[in-house]
């Protein structure tokens, strides 16, 4: 206690500093490090959640990553993607109820057909979403993979001004082993930079927990959070998806999902406390692990969730890993069902609030 009550006071941490916080495990000390954290949101970015109605607008992908429900060899999903007045008609339920931005997600697809239609949908989201509340229409933040940077620039002309993409794990070893051949992390960082450059809010993050990942890895994956000076953060558990050739590791990932768990919420709460004033999401797969996973996700310093909109026919069709909540709904209940959780856990919503990232805006 008295170690961990000296680092909370330090100003800038190490990276022993961070290891030592994410490896706790004392319930007690963990509530500590919460409710500092939580105080760090408060002071940094208010305790508002904004949210980000999720549009998962297809599920082709040319990638084959090991861990993903929707890689290219799964061949037990129907694969789709969504009609333009499908997706604009997601966008307008978003705007009417207040949300103020969304995410554009999909498999990855770098055909010029595909990154058009991209560009078209964004332009007309942006037309059709204005509105006294929103002058500048809905936000909108894209998380389809790896691109060029002509398309990077394409999709920000366009309108979209945020985009997610994970570097997975800052461990170069571990990435190798977790994707194919063609997939590379130079490659990664080199799209990161792109999208910075382009002048994108961007967001990355990593998955927790996966197979041989250690402590240090994850202080890496922070420390690199820092060093790129992202603007949000979107992380989340691994957990397996049994139509993987990571399938063999449900054992591995059964024994220990309450400490994958626990080590998510300290992520997030260490991720607050070393980067202060970005937008951290409170991510879906926390969900999966725990129904109160979000909550708490909000509890440990995240302020931003992201209601699923996809209509409900095709979110079977989109399962990342095994246990993903909110599948067989109707598009509208995930948005109330949502706001209320966040209502109980008394925190209030940025409604018909883009709810930039407060660090971004300061280096502009
Ligand atoms: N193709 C896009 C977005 C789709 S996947 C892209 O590459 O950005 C979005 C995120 O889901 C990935 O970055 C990955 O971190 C996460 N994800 C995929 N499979 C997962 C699994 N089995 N468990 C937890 N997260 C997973």
């Amino acid at each position: 206690m008295e170690k961990l009550t000296k680092i909370l006071q330090k100003d800038n941490l190490t990276k022993e500093d961070i290891v030592f916080l994410l490896s706790l495990e004392e319930p007690e000390s963990i509530e500590m490090l919460r409710s500092y954290a939580y105080n760090i949101m408060r002071a940094n970015v208010g305790e508002y959640v904004y949210l980000r109605g999720l549009i998962e607008f297809s599920n082709i992908c040319v990638n084959d990553c090991y861990y993903c429900g929707i890689r290219k060899s799964n061949r037990n999903i129907k694969r789709y993607t969504l009609e333009s007045d499908e997706i604009l008609e997601c966008a307008r339920f978003a705007a009417q109820n207040g949300y103020g931005s969304i995410v554009l997600q999909s498999g990855e697809r770098r055909d010029p057909q595909f990154i058009d239609y991209i560009c078209r949908i964004i332009e007309e989201i942006k037309s059709t979403t204005k509105s006294e509340n929103l002058p500048n229409g809905l936000g909108i933040t894209l998380c389809v993979g790896e691109q060029t940077y002509a398309t990077y620039k394409k999709f920000f002309e366009a309108g979209a001004h945020r985009y997610l993409l994970r570097i997975e794990t800052t461990n170069p070893s571990l990435f190798a082993r977790i994707h194919p051949a063609d997939i590379s992390f130079e490659k990664r960082m080199e799209c990161l930079f792109y999208l910075k450059e382009i002048g994108f809010q961007v967001g990355t993050g990593v998955m927790i927990g996966l197979p041989t990942q250690t402590v240090e890895d994850l202080a890496n994956d922070l420390w690199f959070f820092k060093e790129l000076d992202a603007d949000m953060i979107g992380m989340g558990p691994y957990i397996v998806h049994r139509d993987t050739p990571f399938n063999i590791y449900e054992k591995y990932f059964l024994e220990n999902k309450r400490k994958i768990y626990l080590m998510s919420l300290k992520m997030i709460a260490v991720a607050r406390i070393l980067l202060k004033d970005v937008n951290i999401a409170s991510t879906t797969a926390l969900q999966a692990l725990y129904p109160l996973g979000r909550e708490e996700g909000l509890r440990f310093g995240a302020n931003v969730v992201m209601p699923l909109l996809t209509p409900s026919s095709y979110r079977r069709n989109y399962i990342l890993y095994d246990g993903k909540p909110c599948v067989d709904e109707f598009t509208n209940d995930c948005g109330e069902c949502l706001i209320s959780r966040i209502e109980k856990i008394h925190r209030p919503i940025g409604f018909d609030n883009w709810g930039d990232s407060l660090h971004f805006k300061k280096k502009h």
